[in-house]
């Protein structure tokens, strides 16, 4: 059995960013995390051994330090944080953050504030906090909406430039007339677009593709959805003790990759698991 990891996997760069930065104030002490740090239970629960808690409502603190996750939070949140007098540890990813800023400056110059994603997602709340009520999350593209003459398109981080260009695409056809002007930002994260492609190259090569990470993590959901489009196998794991040897009986080929919010060590025990149910080391790259 060959066994090939995609070329893109695991942590993102904001999400391995804001997971550093909790570590290192943990050393200083214990600290609430406004909300799950990354969506993987595995990495939660090592952080919350360590020290940070994570909590729903900043009424919860008690460390008197919060910490705002890579998703950012909108800036109600901020007000409030500051007015209990917390210590703010802010791991808002840069990206997210230039989302935010361009949400906040179209929403001051009057535009009402189409953001392409799931309302109920963090940063997806985080972002529709910028906009001073005038923003509004949907997926489809045809919805009816209350469209004032001035509107700006914005995408969910993680949706993807490919995505994002259909959602413009469709909205154009059916809101256009309507429009005076419409201004669109590409706030689409790379990394996410180059997990895709990674995990569709991989599907292209393997009989069998195993997509490691939470199940409360809408990337790493799409990148199965994504592999199993392929026509290949997919099966998403949290942990390499998931993994039934019999999705292994006559694959020759079997790839894996991970979603943005999956620690290295979880995708080094799929590897290790692999290769001893092959019972021989098979990692081919
Ligand atoms: S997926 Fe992109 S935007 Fe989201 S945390 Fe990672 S680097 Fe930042």
């Amino acid at each position: 059995m060959e066994l090939r990891k995609a070329e893109v996997l695991g942590f993102c760069g904001g999400v391995r960013r804001a997971v550093r930065m909790i570590e290192r104030e943990l050393e200083e002490g214990p600290l609430e995390t406004l909300g799950a740090v990354v969506h993987n239970p595995r990495v939660v629960a090592e952080l919350e051994r360590r020290g940070a808690h994570v909590i729903s409502s900043l009424e919860e603190a008690r460390s008197g330090r919060v910490a705002i996750t890579a998703h950012g939070v909108g800036e109600k949140v901020y007000r409030e944080i500051e007015a209990r007098g917390l210590e703010l540890i802010d791991t808002t990813c840069p990206i997210v953050l230039r989302a935010q800023r361009a949400a906040a400056s179209l929403a001051e110059e009057g535009f009402k504030v189409i953001i392409f994603g799931e309302a109920d997602h963090p940063e997806v709340r985080g972002l529709l906090g910028w906009t001073k009520g005038s923003g509004v999350a949907v997926l489809d593209p045809t919805a009816p909406l209350e469209l004032p003459r001035r509107a700006a398109l914005l995408s969910q981080t993680t949706k993807g430039a490919e995505l994002f260009a259909q959602f413009v695409g469709r909205f154009l056809e059916h809101h256009l007339g309507r429009l005076g002007e419409l201004r669109i930002i590409n706030t689409t994260c790379p990394e996410t677009g180059r997990r895709y492609e990674a995990a569709k190259e991989l599907s292209r090569w393997a009989e069998l593709v195993l997509v490691v990470g939470g199940r409360n993590s809408a990337n790493t959901r799409r990148l199965a959805e994504t592999c199993a489009r392929m026509g290949i196998e997919t099966h998403l794991i949290e942990e390499a003790a998931e993994i039934d040897p019999r999705w292994l009986i006559g694959k020759e080929r079997v790839g894996v990759t991970a979603g943005a919010s999956t620690p290295d060590s979880a995708i080094a025990a799929v590897i290790q698991r692999l290769e001893e149910l092959a019972g021989r080391e098979v990692l081919a790259c």
